[in-house]
């Protein structure tokens, strides 16, 4: 077994950590899925206000590729669908019906699927609405079927306050996880399962599984960072990833013929009062989760981790991609997401200037962007944080002088969009945020 030591990156000290404990909830009146927390798709509606679908009824396609679609998460009539800016779709919403039903696909018996053929396995998977759910480096679109990767990487766990732990969500499921990787080897000649150097909480039988150990601060999880540490050529810059529950999402589809709904969702954060996992849905409305759960007063909810989450409230639904939900203190000023964290007593900071910094107890953050831009002091703490040895200034520099091969040079394709960089800078320069919009320009030009 391979253990990796990165050394690079930063822990953040958030207060409000997730115990192991887990409550079903009961099952939700609406479901939706949100075509506008995926990446890089151009959906064509598929379905209209009114009509009754069934849980697995193709809801939108991508127009960039039609065979990808996604599913309804739940059997009922479609009561709203909202659009945003630019008739944008936000949201698909679905009443669910008492007698919900489920459309049928192709399901594959254990026994067949180590000799399945990879072209119609793909075509299952695709059939089944859950191709997205394998991703591709570096830009993390949704991986390119007619392409075999060099590898797949597994993730078990996440560094980044707050996600679901693998001891949790793979309890009493390690025959389907089994499945599931038996399938993923079908699709790639080589299929890492990554996990936390200190990950013996793992029960023994899933700790066989891992074959590559990771030690670090976050974001030593995230695949990027893994496969930057791992590979042995830059042909092996377009692996494929998929997170550890949605292995099992993919294992139900493939061994039951149903599309899966069920997911382990966290939630946590300082302003929440309960801190825990939820078995629920896909598409699971945020106030089911969050009602009775979070403090009174301004509260902002994130969907996904703290660094890479979206801003949502307690009238949305959870995304496609996002199994928790973090609340923190809004602060009562407007701020940016990646400007949540600001330095200041009782306030996290990396800066050793900053008293927090010796503050070992969790702190409590809020949204305050405390100030507004100021130039770079060339302190050199983004190029300290980075996991993947970026100087994020010059990168940063190289954008804003419009010189992409030069932003190239300094590693712009290697960057993980972990925020870190934005994190730790004391003139509050939106680094990562501009190497991201950098990215999916340069992404979008490629695929033209
Ligand atoms: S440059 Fe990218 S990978 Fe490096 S710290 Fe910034 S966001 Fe993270
Ligand atoms: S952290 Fe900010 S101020 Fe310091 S070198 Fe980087 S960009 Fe400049």
């Amino acid at each position: 077994m391979k253990t990796i030591r990165i050394a690079k990156g930063y822990n953040l000290q958030l207060g409000g950590r997730p115990s192991t404990e887990v409550e079903s909830l009961p099952e939700p009146a609406r479901l939706a899925l949100l075509p506008e927390h995926i990446p890089f798709i151009k959906p064509r509606l598929l379905v209209a206000v009114g009509q009754t679908v069934r849980q697995g009824t193709p809801l939108i396609e991508d127009k960039r590729n039609a065979s990808v679609r996604f599913l309804s998460p739940g059997g009922g009539r479609i009561a709203e669908i909202n659009f945003g800016h630019r008739r944008v779709i936000q949201e698909i919403v679905i009443e669910r019906d008492a007698q919900e039903q489920a459309v049928a696909f192709e399901s594959i018996a254990e026994s067949e699927l180590e000799t399945f053929p990879r072209k119609r396995l793909i075509e299952a998977i695709l059939a089944g609405g859950l191709w997205p759910l394998i991703r591709q480096l570096p830009f993390r679109d949704y991986a390119q079927m007619e392409l075999e990767p060099p590898m797949i990487i597994v993730g078990l766990g996440s560094l980044e306050p707050f996600q679901p732990l693998p001891e949790v969500y793979l309890a009493g499921k390690e025959s389907l996880f089994e499945y599931g990787l038996t399938a993923l080897k079908r699709l790639a000649p080589q299929v890492h399962v990554c996990a936390p150097d200190s990950g013996d909480s793992l029960p023994d039988r899933l700790s066989s599984l891992v074959s590559l150990h990771y030690s670090g601060p976050y974001p030593a999880h995230d695949p990027g960072v893994i496969l930057y540490r791992v590979k042995k050529s830059p042909e092996e810059n377009r692996a494929w990833y998929i997170a550890g529950q949605d292995v099992l999402l993919l294992a139900h589809l493939l061994k039951t013929g149903t599309y899966p709904t069920e997911r382990d969702i966290v939630l946590a954060g300082p302003s929440a009062t309960t801190r825990k996992h939820f078995r629920t849905r896909l598409g699971v409305p945020l106030a089911d989760i969050t009602a009775g759960r979070r403090e009174e007063g301004d509260i902002r909810h994130i969907e996904g981790g703290v660094l890479s989450g979206f801003v949502g409230s307690d009238q949305t639904y959870l995304g496609f991609y996002e199994s928790a939900v973090n609340l923190l203190p809004e602060g009562n000023r407007k701020g940016e997401l990646l400007g949540l964290f600001r330095p200041g007593y009782r306030r996290p900071s990396y800066s050793r200037t900053f008293i927090s910094k010796l503050n070992k107890n969790d702190l409590v953050y809020d949204c305050n962007i405390h100030g507004g831009d100021r130039a770079c002091i060339a302190c050199g703490y983004c190029a300290q944080v980075c996991p993947v040895d970026i100087l994020p200034q010059f990168a940063y520099k190289s954008i804003l002088a419009g010189e992409v091969e030069e932003s190239l040079e300094h590693g712009l394709l290697d960057c993980v969009e972990c925020g870190l960089c934005s994190y730790v800078c004391p003139s509050k320069i939106e680094l990562a945020e501009t190497l991201h919009r950098a990215r999916v320009n340069y992404y979008i030009e490629q695929s033209k």
